[in-house]
């Protein structure tokens, strides 16, 4: 069997969507699962669309997402440049070749005369206002123009395109591995742009003479590229490279959280979640879009979820680490149908991901962002903190957030606070405490517990009803992780500073 040969070919317009990093993931997964090799180009052909910054953009969010690039833009390679734009010199011998064979054609139209042909059109109803089968037979080209008026313009250097010749009533197949049999009319395409006048290639030559030359075995993409699927199909035949084509796997779209259309930008901005991997400036507006990686989720969180999205390992298994993803991953396993892209489920990922994090590696991060407050800490201490958060959090830039009571004292409760759940006997209760506390010399969390059940209940009330006050007292928050545990950090001096302080502003609202 041949290697495996993929690549990832994304045209540097602007920050790599999310659907993007999926495709190139899947990419990733596939060459790893079959030992083969997985290929970056950069497809910027359309010099009109190109944005600066993006390729950078698309190589850092690779990077930082863990999809590794074996050959191409960046490590270089056997078929190097991997950017087409180097490659320009390489493309219009191909777009000839299909000339001299008959499945291409030299077209002269000026502007005026296509914008003519599409009025034309129009006026007459017609659905597309395309030129192809029905109307090239009409225009300025060489299937029109007699051989010696194509010769001295081409000697002439007129300006030209160069179109693919779509074949008169023929239905056109291709096998795709994910939706199986895909058949098209030849009616219904249109007589594509093969080489610009700026001698300039387009994205289906370009496309299919790299993948070619690159040897590659299996395109897989983004289902946005089905319809362009058969005319490659043809440029393949028309080059006489029918042997060789590789294999078509056409992705499922992701959907808007709600199932409905296509997920955009829009939905992310209006719903507050990012939809590219990394915050991304746009050079041209100062546009800002928000990324991934800054929102807080961890590359093997983003990675998890979006393996999952139009791809499921036919059990009940979840958490895939890249190495678990890679045994399991198979192109049957994708689904037709589109993937709602969920945001809660991303941030659940997260989470699991963040509680396997070590201790040590959290409290480093709890630690730097106490040095922004100018707060510093002993790392035992800071251990001890997230290991009680890290079960409630999201994102590691919540633990400053969740844990500031350790080094904060909470501010005074509110007035209605306190009348609802101050009574004299809960006072009472607490008075106690703080006074059991300070001839107490084992502070751990069980033996605190055990203190305060023996305080409440001597005073004659259950132990429940004093957590929350005393959780305020200790916290400044009514919910939050065990409360014994936080009074053990806290230690003894502050533990009692903090329930007496509470008291004394209780004190005036009980009779
Ligand atoms: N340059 C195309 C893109 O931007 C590549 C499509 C393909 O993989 O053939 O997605």
């Amino acid at each position: 069997m041949t290697k495996v040969r993929v690549r990832f070919a994304p045209s540097p317009t602007g920050p790599l969507h999310i659907g993007g990093v999926r495709t190139a993931l899947y990419n990733y997964l596939f060459a790893r699962r079959h030992g083969g090799t997985m290929i970056l180009r950069i497809e910027d052909t359309d010099q009109n669309r190109y944005v600066p910054g993006a390729e950078e953009y698309i190589i850092e969010s690779l990077r930082w997402a863990g999809i590794v690039i074996d050959e191409g833009v960046g490590p270089g390679g056997p078929h190097a440049p991997y950017r087409q734009s180097e490659r320009k010199h390489i493309y219009r011998q191909y777009a000839e070749q299909l000339v001299h064979a008959g499945y291409a054609y030299y077209a002269f139209d000026t502007e005026d005369e296509l914008d003519a042909l599409r009025n034309r059109l129009k006026e007459a109803g017609a659905e597309q206002q395309q030129y192809g089968i029905t109307t090239r037979m009409n225009m300025r080209n060489s299937l029109t123009l007699p051989a010696r008026e194509v010769q001295r313009l081409l000697t002439e250097n007129a300006p030209h395109v160069i179109r693919l010749k779509i074949p008169e009533g023929e239905v056109i197949k291709l096998h795709d591995l994910i939706r199986g049999e895909v058949t098209v009319h030849s009616e219904q395409l249109d007589d594509k742009v093969l080489m610009k006048s700026d001698g300039m290639p387009t994205y289906h030559l370009a496309n299919v003479v790299d993948d070619y030359l690159m040897e590659i075995t299996h395109v897989i993409r983004g289902e946005e590229w089905l319809p362009s699927a058969p005319l490659h199909v043809l440029l393949y035949r028309g080059l006489g490279w029918e042997e060789r084509m590789p294999q078509f796997a056409h992705l499922p779209l992701l959907l808007k959280p709600d199932g409905h259309g296509k997920l955009s930008k829009r939905d992310g901005d209006r719903m507050g979640f990012p939809v590219f991997p990394l915050n991304w400036t746009d050079p041209f507006t100062g546009e800002k879009s928000p990324g991934f990686r800054e929102a807080g989720y961890l590359p093997e969180a983003l990675i998890n979820f979006l393996a999952l999205l139009g791809w499921n390992p036919g059990t009940e298994q979840e958490l895939f680490s890249m190495t678990e993803l890679v045994e399991s991953f198979s192109l049957e396993r994708i689904s037709k149908s589109g993937a709602r892209f969920d945001i809660q489920k991303a941030r659940w990922f997260n989470q699991q991901y963040l509680r396997k994090l070590p201790d040590a590696q959290l409290a480093r991060q709890l630690a730097e962002q106490l040095k922004s407050e100018g707060i510093e800490q002993p790392e035992e201490k800071l251990i001890r903190i997230v290991s009680l958060l890290k079960e409630r959090i999201t994102f590691t830039h919540e633990l400053l957030p969740q844990s500031k009571f350790f080094f904060y004292a909470p501010p005074v409760p509110d007035d209605s606070f306190i009348r609802k759940k101050w009574s004299g006997q809960v006072q009472e209760v607490l008075a106690a405490y703080a006074q059991a506390l300070e001839e107490e010399k084992n502070f751990s969390a069980d033996n605190l517990k055990h203190l305060l059940e023996t305080t409440a209940q001597k005073l004659g009330i259950k132990a429940g009803q004093v957590m929350q006050p005393l959780r305020v007292a200790l916290t400044g928050e009514t919910a939050g992780p065990d409360l014994m545990a936080i009074a053990e950090i806290l230690g003894q001096k502050e533990c009692i500073r903090r329930i007496n302080f509470v008291l004394q502003y209780a004190k005036p609202f009980v009779s």
